[in-house]
């Protein structure tokens, strides 16, 4: 057992071999889409000035205001750890790095929020996510969506469903919040306290409350959208007329909004059946973002690398199906042929055969026990009667059987 003091933070995880094989493949996939869709990637920092996200996020949500983690630099600077992508991404893209009008890019990395540790929340996680920025275009929206869904299908993962809502223009906020108000007000005193709080400082985020006495007030109010302008209704409906012809299943759902304040018209989250109560591997939406006085807009999503991974075990996709293919081993008797099988080792890593063996003179037993955890399907036994005759003894490991061979033999059998 290690010890407690041998552990990562809490809420924080190494990840290591073999899950990092499932990791790299997620990773991999991801980055073989995102180029098909011409999405390139971006690596930003993972610590931003702390008004970078208290402007962009908003200071009443609850990422802002509860789970970053913030320090200061010896000049007294105020930074964080990022907590999301999206905030680092727009400022590299407001940083004229990028065409402003249609930047495509992705990001993949670790994001950190310090919420209370629990099955499915992590306090430093990872992220797979993207902004295709431009103005407001239901296409746009859309186009991204498929993306998505063509990854979760790249990954193999089934079962993913999407939720989809309009938080509609910054122009219908008020109205929207008048309405909600209306509406909640006549049953305020039957909601908690902190909900009581809500109702004045983010109504909105009511509808998306787990508490009971809070969802059985909501059940009663009006879909958001009603509120709404004409043209933030027609804005949705195109979204989702525009899915239908890609063949992409979305279900609406009017509760649905998102815990961030820079949305505008579409937002979504993707749902799995194996997760849990904490069931959302992905949220996206559309995006008017000010940095530095500037309004970007985009559309975007992110995905949690651990929930996809816990999906995809949850469907029997697990790490060992992507684990590097069994090596080759080498077992050395004495110490001329220990030093011409190291020339042989690098012979066969050079033909791209994943090998390995013991570098000390050590007895045959202990060699062929490595060779064994190490799932070697092929040990190549070499000593220095074998090197004399020009010979390999090599024994395949799944059923046992061993014959001499020389070296183009060898060469051939370990190639195909
Ligand atoms: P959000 O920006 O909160 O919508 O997060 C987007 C996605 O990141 C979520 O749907 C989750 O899959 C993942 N995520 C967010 N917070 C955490 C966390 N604390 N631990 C693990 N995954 C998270």
């Amino acid at each position: 057992m290690a010890s407690n003091s041998h552990q990562p933070i809490q809420g924080m995880s190494d990840i290591a071999f073999p899950d990092v094989a499932l990791w790299q493949f997620i990773e991999q996939r991801a980055r073989e889409i995102f180029a098909r869709y011409r999405f390139s990637e971006v690596r930003t920092p993972v610590l931003e000035k702390l008004e970078l996200f208290t402007h962009s996020l908003g200071d009443t949500t609850d990422v802002v205001t509860k789970e970053m983690y913030t320090l200061e630099d010896r000049g007294g600077r105020k930074f964080a750890l990022r907590p999301e992508g999206t905030a680092g991404a727009i400022r590299y893209v407001a940083s004229g790095g990028e065409e402003t009008a249609n930047a495509r890019i992705f990001y993949i990395g670790p994001m950190f929020r310090c919420e209370r540790p629990q099955a499915g929340r992590k306090r430093q996680f990872h992220q797979i996510g993207l902004e295709a920025v431009g103005a407001p275009n239901p296409l746009a929206d859309a186009e991204v969506i498929a993306l998505q869904v063509h990854l979760l299908a790249a990954w193999g993962l089934s079962g993913a469903k999407i939720r989809l809502n309009t938080i509609g223009l910054p122009e219908d906020r008020a109205a929207v919040v008048k309405g909600l108000r209306e509406a909640i007000r006549p049953r305020l005193h039957e909601l908690p306290e902190e909900a009581q709080q809500r109702f004045e400082t983010n109504v909105l985020r009511l509808l998306d409350s787990k508490d009971e006495a809070v969802k059985k007030v909501i059940a009663g109010v009006p879909p958001v959208i009603s509120f709404m302008s004409a043209e933030s209704r027609a804005y949705l409906e195109t979204v989702i007329a525009t899915l239908r012809r890609l063949e992409i299943d979305v279900e609406v759902d009017p509760s649905l909004v998102r815990g961030l304040d820079y949305y505008v018209h579409t937002v979504w989250e993707v749902v799995h059946s194996g997760l849990g109560a904490q069931n959302a591997l992905a949220g996206g939406g559309r995006y008017r973002i000010n940095i530095g006085g500037r309004e970007i807009d985009g559309v975007g999503f992110a995905m949690g690398v651990e929930r996809v991974i816990a999906s995809l075990e949850a469907t029997g996709i697990t790490a060992t199906q992507f684990a590097p293919p069994p090596p080759v081993f080498i077992v050395s008797l004495g110490e001329a042929a220990l030093n011409e099988n190291l020339l042989l080792l690098q012979t066969l890593r050079q033909r791209g055969i994943a090998c390995e063996m013991e570098l000390a003179e050590r007895k045959v037993q202990a060699q062929m026990r490595r060779a064994n955890k190490c799932g070697a399907q092929h040990v190549i036994i070499r000593g220095d009667s074998e090197l004399e005759k020009g010979i390999f003894v090599l024994k395949n490991m799944a059923d046992g059987t061993q014959r001499e061979v020389e070296l183009p033999e060898l060469m051939e059998l370990l190639t195909h």
